[in-house]
């Protein structure tokens, strides 16, 4: 997928979670803006697309560690096991710290990252050359599906169209909140 396609299946898979975790409008708008950052570009698993990145990398003698090292193309960055890591902090942080008895109030904006930057992983192990790993750098498996064929397309422009019909369908399309804060505005 190229880097638009994953920022749609990030926006999608946001705008999905958002809806799950009960967000409301501006909330929503939140999750899919964090996730869809998370999902593409040098934010994104795909760091290396960040000139700093790839002059650290041809600085620093990660090859050594084997399989081409960390650092490369879809290494660490793209290993599932760093969001679920993430996952487990924020989830152990949510019983550890709580704030008056709730979570922090940011901690689902870490969500959304992690929601995000999943998704990007969840798209390279189906579509393109090289799959991802499933240890650290090590043993990358993929579909290896055509990078810009239909299907990615496909994918790609159905995540965020599938997430708003979710969302009217969550909402049973009563968009009165719309409505009140049209109004709220126009009478300010
Ligand atoms: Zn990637």
């Amino acid at each position: 997928m190229n880097g638009k396609q994953h920022s749609l299946v990030g926006l999608g898979a946001g705008l999905t979670a958002g809806l799950l975790a009960g967000a409301g409008p501006v909330g929503l708008a939140v999750w899919a803006g964090v996730a869809g950052i998370t999902s593409a570009g040098p934010t994104s698993p795909d760091m290396d697309q960040d000139h700093r990145w790839r002059r650290a990398d041809t600085v620093l003698p990660d090859e050594a560690l084997g399989h081409g090292g960390p650092m490369k193309h879809r290494g660490l960055t793209h290993w599932f096991g760093l969001p679920l890591a993430a996952a487990g902090l924020v989830y152990l942080n949510d019983i550890v710290l709580l704030v008056n008895g709730r979570p922090l109030p940011v901690e689902w904006v870490l969500w959304a990252a992690i929601v995000g930057w999943s998704s990007h992983i969840v798209a390279d192990a189906a579509f393109g050359k090289g799959g991802v790993p499933l240890l650290g750098w090590y043993g990358n498996v993929g579909l290896e599906l055509s990078q810009d064929g239909i299907l990615a397309r496909a994918v790609a422009g159905a995540a965020p169209v599938a997430a708003c019909l979710l969302w009217a369908a969550t909402a049973g399309l009563d968009l009165g909140w719309l409505y009140d804060s049209a109004t709220t505005v126009a009478g300010r």
